[in-house]
């Protein structure tokens, strides 16, 4: 039978939800128990594709092609397992669902409603999710905080649930913040009675609550956070700042938390095997050489917006022994002069040319190509990155004058990158890119054949404009060499790399969303190397 595991958010969002429950679910994992993660996100998009990065930070794509929340990320790169688009329930997937459902009629005489039929669908949803895993356990984290208007329907789905699947199958973990006053260093408990108070109020009884603080709970706030929440002071966990999120799964179950979950729910509490994540985390500690890497993109920012690069860059990292120092260089500043690229590039050992999407500081990012290119430094591009790689070599060393990607310049002499030919004709912008996992062939003898040890690979993708095929033949003579195309479609060009260099490879597809700290991604592991050498 399956069992269900809610956990609900309080005071705040972005507390670290996901990594909380990421890490429970590891646990469970490790306790030989078969489980699976849902996203919930009670926005109205359908999914997160169409989203600013600065807004909810990077879109996770699964090997289904699913444009997802982050969290998915974290899921897959704790519990080392792929996921797939129903993964993430957004409210837009449900109300779109509920209103097809009605024109066709399936509902008929009925009047439509939130409670039971936006219920009844959020429900159908995750037991579907449940049972296509076989899953022992599924974790659902609610997006949002507790009193959202739009978060309702989803608790009250939950709450629903407990009562049909039983008290001992659902069981509910409220992650909340716990402030620090900086003046007085007093640990503020009021916030979190009140979203506690907020969830009973809607009749849900948290059997866990996870403190998020800067340091371990003094015994004063866990004993108030336990009598104002009506729970065991056991089961107020604290889940103190660490500098390793991988370290989070390894902070709750040394206060038992995994007990106290199996206990409620009925299931028998093994001994979580974790011996290959401790062998990771004493590899992050052991690693002390520094590796200065550049990241260039436009949504530096916000650091969310590039999370699986750059916990891609830190799993293989790790694998090698050295300790990644990311400088972060915003393109658009680059591009208006605000930064001294041969000052600011002076002293790093890598760069990669992050993804994105749109005019606004690409030329920063070809200005610091031709760098980058020109000093030897290790670079990887990904995705736009590549992209904006052919567009500098096609200006500076063939020497076509306004080369561009037709993507930014629709009337460029030069279209060096251009719209997908299987993507010509279409309008709609939500879930219609090249997306998800797709087989690459790799050319022998490249850096990139090395790198993977293997003709045959696949990578995850997100785009709409690749390599313009009429120009290969140029940028071969230049010295930049194909190293890899899509299986399927000979065509559409995957890597390429520059002869000559170090390391100046670009890839059409995203590694970094297969990384993981237990399997780190090859092309990481070889642009790492390359770049601490
Ligand atoms: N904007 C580019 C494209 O659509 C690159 C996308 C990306 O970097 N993910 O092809």
């Amino acid at each position: 039978m399956t069992k269900y595991v809610f956990i609900t958010g309080g005071v705040l969002s972005s507390v670290g939800k996901g990594v909380t429950t990421a890490s429970v679910a590891l646990l469970f994992k490790s306790m030989d128990y078969n489980v699976t993660v849902i996203k919930i996100d009670p926005y109205l998009n359908v999914d997160a594709g169409t989203m600013n990065p600065y807004a909810h930070g990077e879109v996770f794509v699964t090997e289904d092609g699913g444009e997802t929340d982050l969290d998915i990320g974290h899921y897959e790169r704790f519990l080392n397992m792929n996921l797939s688009k129903k993964n993430n329930i957004t409210a837009g997937q449900i109300y779109y669902a509920v209103i097809m459902k009605e024109r066709k009629g399936e509902y008929l005489g009925a009047t439509v409603q939130i409670i039971p039929h936006v219920t009844n669908e959020i429900k159908q949803r995750i037991r579907e999710v449940g049972k296509e895993y076989d899953a022992d356990l599924v974790f659902i984290e609610i997006g949002g905080t507790v009193g959202d208007i739009e978060g309702l329907p989803f608790l009250e789905a939950a709450r629903q649930m407990r009562l049909e699947e039983g008290f001992n199958s659902v069981a509910f973990i409220h992650v909340a913040l716990v402030p620090t006053l900086k003046v007085t260093g007093e640990q503020k408990t009021k916030p979190v009675q009140h979203s506690v108070q907020e969830l009973r109020r809607i009749g849900i009884q948290p059997d866990i609550v996870v403190a998020r603080c800067e340091r371990p709970l003094d015994p004063e706030a866990k004993s108030k956070i336990a009598l104002f929440s009506n729970v065991p002071p056991e089961a107020v966990i604290s889940n103190y700042d660490v500098a390793n999120i991988y370290e989070v799964p390894i902070i709750l179950m040394r206060q038992m938390l995994h007990k106290i979950l199996a206990q409620r729910l009925a299931l028998e509490c093994r001994e979580p095997n974790l011996s290959p994540w401790l062998s990771f985390l004493e590899k992050v500690t052991k690693s002390v050489k520094p590796v200065r890497i550049a990241m260039i993109g436009k949504y530096t920012k916000l650091r969310d917006s590039y999370i699986s690069i750059t916990e891609a860059v830190k799993h293989a990292s790790a694998y090698l022994g050295i300790k990644p120092i990311f400088k972060w260089l915003e393109s658009t500043d680059i591009e208006n002069g605000y930064i001294d690229i041969e000052k600011e590039l002076a002293d790093i050992n890598g760069a990669l040319i992050l993804p994105g999407f749109g005019k606004r500081g690409t030329e920063g990012k070809i200005k610091a190509i031709k760098y980058l290119r020109e000093h030897n430094i290790p670079t990887l591009g990904i995705c736009f990155g590549f992209q904006l790689m052919v567009v500098e070599i096609a200006r500076n060393v063939i020497g076509l004058d306004n080369a561009n990607s037709a993507e930014l310049d629709p009337m460029t002499p030069h279209p060096v990158v251009n719209l997908l030919p299987s993507q010509q004709g279409i309008s709609t912008i939500g879930g219609s890119m090249r997306l998800g996992a797709i087989n690459i062939k790799l050319y022998r003898g490249s850096k990139v054949y090395e790198a993977y040890g293997r003709e045959i690979i696949s990578e995850r993708h997100r785009h709409r404009y690749g390599v313009n095929i009429k120009y290969i033949d140029v940028f071969e003579s230049a010295g930049f060499t194909v190293s890899g195309v899509s299986l399927d479609d000979e065509s559409v060009i995957e890597f390429m790399e520059l002869k000559n260099h170090p390391l100046f490879i670009g890839t059409q597809s995203h590694p970094e969303f297969k990384s993981r700290p237990l399997a780190p991604s090859p092309l990481y592991i070889s642009f790492l190397s390359k770049a601490s050498q």
